[in-house]
């Protein structure tokens, strides 16, 4: 697995460009600002994007999907439940923050769906609680955690469609279920795995 990690815009979100080494097929996870650097990196990379998976409709992981998808072409694909939050953005309402208007979705997403990449499959699993519609992208020892999980923290759930204990729930039953050697790239800060988190996360003792 081809796999780039590109921190971007204002609230250093993660972007994840993913590719397949076979076919040089590519995804791109959460294209969250700076559409120049992202399209750079895909085409020093020589992927041909198929995909743009958005983990949720935050502006800080969709603020570049406009530019993203005009030049790449690639279908754009979020959780079914998360599509209005997309279109009304009240994130970006709340923050007073600016964005291109992002293009309607392609394929909306619900809890199992699959998204092909080459060789790769990744799995949709629907983790609401930061959000009403948020997925986890779950592929073969990787886990795409969005803002849900982070390396020793958890998402707020506190912003509009936000739930604690579906949020906990959600990391309990979808993150915490999987091996200890699973790698987790989410969707701020820095990389981390299932074990680390199980053991030394200080929001996941006593929950
Ligand atoms: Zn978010
Ligand atoms: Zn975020």
């Amino acid at each position: 697995m081809i796999l780039k990690n590109l921190v971007v815009g204002p609230l250093a979100s993660n972007c994840y460009i993913v590719g397949s080494e076979s076919n040089k097929e590519g995804m791109i996870i959460d294209p969250g600002d700076e559409a120049e650097v992202i399209l750079r990196n895909v085409k020093d990379l020589g992927l041909e994007i198929r995909s743009i998976v958005l983990t949720h409709g935050h502006i800080d992981h969709i603020g570049a999907l406009k530019e993203v998808k005009e030049a790449t072409g690639a279908e754009v694909a979020i959780h079914t439940d998360e599509a209005k939050s997309l279109r009304e953005q009240p994130l970006s309402k709340l923050l007073g923050l600016s964005y291109p208007t992002p293009p309607p979705p392609d394929r909306l997403l619900k809890d199992g769906d699959s998204i092909d990449i080459g060789d790769l499959y990744f799995l949709a699993q629907h983790t609401p609680g930061h959000s009403l519609g948020g997925i986890c992208l779950l592929g073969e020892g990787v886990m795409f955690s969005g803002d849900t999980l982070f390396n020793f923290g958890i998402g707020r759930a506190d912003l509009p469609g936000g739930n604690h204990s579906q949020l906990m729930n959600s990391i309990h039953t979808r993150l915490m279920t999987l091996p200890d050697n699973t790698a987790v790239y989410p969707g701020h800060g820095p990389d981390t795995t299932i074990g680390a988190e199980r053991s030394g996360n200080p929001f996941l003792q006593n929950s």
